[in-house]
């Protein structure tokens, strides 16, 4: 770990390499390491299996992981500045960090190294989501995420039926997933600052009774949820040619709305679409 304490500080890696933050690419660093060893600690235990992160920038959530005793890290990053500011954090990391450069929108993590698998990331707020969509798919290839997010996302993660934050993100994640809200962050732990808080949350695939297929879950929620002020009876008639019928051979009010059903109602829409 001495190499490690001996690297210069972020903002020097930042100013060195000329890694001034790019809108596009979502990048707000974390410059504060009390603050990303807790995000590294909430992701714990860290020395079994692979940490994989996405968007590291210029390192300082890497930086925390290492620290915090992380036995194999792979980090991947679209930006190829930021691979370079890292190779001084790779020689320091003394073979437990490789480097990947690529887009994470389109790698598959079981590529990445064996199991058991943890994601850990203060993700680029305009992939997020598409990121933990895509995370869900895979999550058997998943033991757990620790995952950054802005607050507004994070509501809507753990949103309970009959709130307006309850929508498709809710119920996907919380089919897959054990979901818990951890800490909160404010804008000022950022360089640069972002418009609106952000959340830590934690995501833990479920050892069992999930849908194998997550597609007929999707269909059934982008229908109901698309258009939530519709009774179910009307909204789902996009994807069940008798919505009535089938609401209620499952027991469901076909005058209800989206907002009313719970996760596992969702679960039994998306078997019968998928007979
Ligand atoms: N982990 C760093 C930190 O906490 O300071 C940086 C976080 S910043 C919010 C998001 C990072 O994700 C940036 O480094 C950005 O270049 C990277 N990124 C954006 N889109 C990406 C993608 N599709 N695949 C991989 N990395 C991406």
């Amino acid at each position: 770990m001495d190499g490690l304490a001996a690297l210069p500080p972020l903002r020097e890696v930042i100013a060195a390499h000329g890694l001034d933050a790019r809108k596009r690419l979502g990048q707000h660093f974390l410059l504060d390491l009390n603050l990303t060893r807790r995000i590294a600690r909430a992701a714990a235990p860290l020395d079994q299996g692979l940490v994989v992160e996405v968007g590291p920038g210029p390192g300082g959530l890497t930086r925390a992981l290492l620290l915090e005793g992380a036995g194999r890290v792979v980090a991947v990053e679209i930006d190829s500045r930021a691979i370079a500011a890292l190779k001084e954090l790779q020689t320091a990391a003394d073979g437990r960090l490789d480097l990947v450069e690529g887009d994470a929108l389109k790698i598959d993590v079981a590529t990445l190294g064996p199991a058991p698998r943890r994601i850990v990331a203060n993700l680029p707020y305009n992939v997020s989501t598409a990121l933990l969509v895509g995370w869900l798919h895979q999550a058997d290839q998943i033991a757990d995420m620790v995952l950054m997010f802005q607050k507004e996302v994070g509501d809507r993660l753990a949103a309970a039926p009959r709130s307006k934050d309850y929508g498709r993100l809710s119920v996907l994640a919380q089919h897959v997933c054990t979901v818990q809200r951890l800490f909160d962050v404010a804008p000022s732990a950022f360089v640069p600052p972002p418009k609106v808080v952000s959340s830590v949350v934690r995501l833990r695939p479920r050892p069992e009774g999930r849908l194998a297929d997550l597609r007929p879950l999707e269909r059934v929620t982008a229908a109901a949820f698309g258009q939530r002020r519709k009774m179910l009876r009307s909204s789902l008639g996009s994807v069940f040619s008798r919505p009535v019928d089938v609401l209620e051979g499952l027991g469901l009010r076909p005058t209800a709305r989206a907002e009313e059903l719970s996760v596992a109602d969702f679960v039994r829409l998306a078997e019968a679409l998928d007979k």
